[in-house]
């Protein structure tokens, strides 16, 4: 899952961004001033930083100069009200890796940050990979034997957990409690359901099946010769 910070004191603005990106799967972190902001920037790893430029306490410019300092890869967007192309050339100039200034929708800022996190270097770990199946965690995408799967939501998830727990031996009860958040009901088949699905995905075209079942137990998903 990608983090962000959010750094913005205008609370209305805040807590919009910050309930897209939940909604989009990315853990948010929200500081109100360019202090805290700074604070969090240069004490906790984050794939990106949304910061305002003009905040109480230290600037958005003051807070990135100090951030490049401490972190020069940090990627970094600045949101800002003044749209004037002095600002943005210095914001640029600053070492921002983008701009964008306000009002604008969430949408745009959306495709910026995927933008901007695309070319920044993935962390291993947000790379999931079994044999030939490859999950992306920051660009929520997965393929296998290279070609893209079109996963729902909750298959996403479950192939998520599946490969997180390469080679365990998952009981229903643990999927159901895990990837769906709900105490399982024997009689129900939703597990089942989308490990079928999910099978018909990533296993029906290839030889090298990877998700087994163990009957009356549960599933293991690995790479078996
Ligand atoms: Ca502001």
């Amino acid at each position: 899952m990608p983090r962000i910070l959010i750094v913005e004191d205008e609370q209305k603005i805040a807590s919009f961004v910050r309930q897209g990106f939940s909604q989009e799967g990315f853990a948010v972190d929200l500081a109100s001033d360019g202090i805290d902001g700074l604070h969090l920037a240069t004490t906790s790893e984050y794939d990106l930083i949304v910061l305002d430029v003009m905040l109480p306490g230290r600037d958005g410019w003051s807070v990135l100069q100090e951030v490049r300092k401490h972190r020069p890869d940090q990627p970094v967007i600045l949101l800002t009200a003044l749209d004037a192309v002095s600002h943005r050339v210095k914001g640029l100039t600053a070492g921002a890796d983008d701009y964008l200034v306000k009002p604008f929708a969430f949408s745009e800022l959306l495709a910026r940050v995927r933008n901007v996190l695309r070319r920044a270097p993935a962390r291993a770990m947000e790379m999931l990979r079994l044999d030939d199946l490859e999950m992306d965690l920051l660009r929520h995408k997965a393929s296998r034997g290279g070609k893209p799967l079109d996963l729902a939501p909750q298959e996403y998830r479950l192939l998520e957990f599946l490969l997180r727990h390469l080679g365990e031996v998952l009981t229903r009860t643990r999927l159901a409690e895990q990837v769906w958040g709900m105490n399982f009901d024997g009689d129900s088949n939703v597990v089942d359901v989308a490990i079928r699905r999910l099978r018909r995905k990533i296993d029906d075209a290839s030889e090298r099946k990877l998700i087994h079942t163990l009957r009356g137990v549960g599933y293991v998903l690995e790479a078996r010769d």
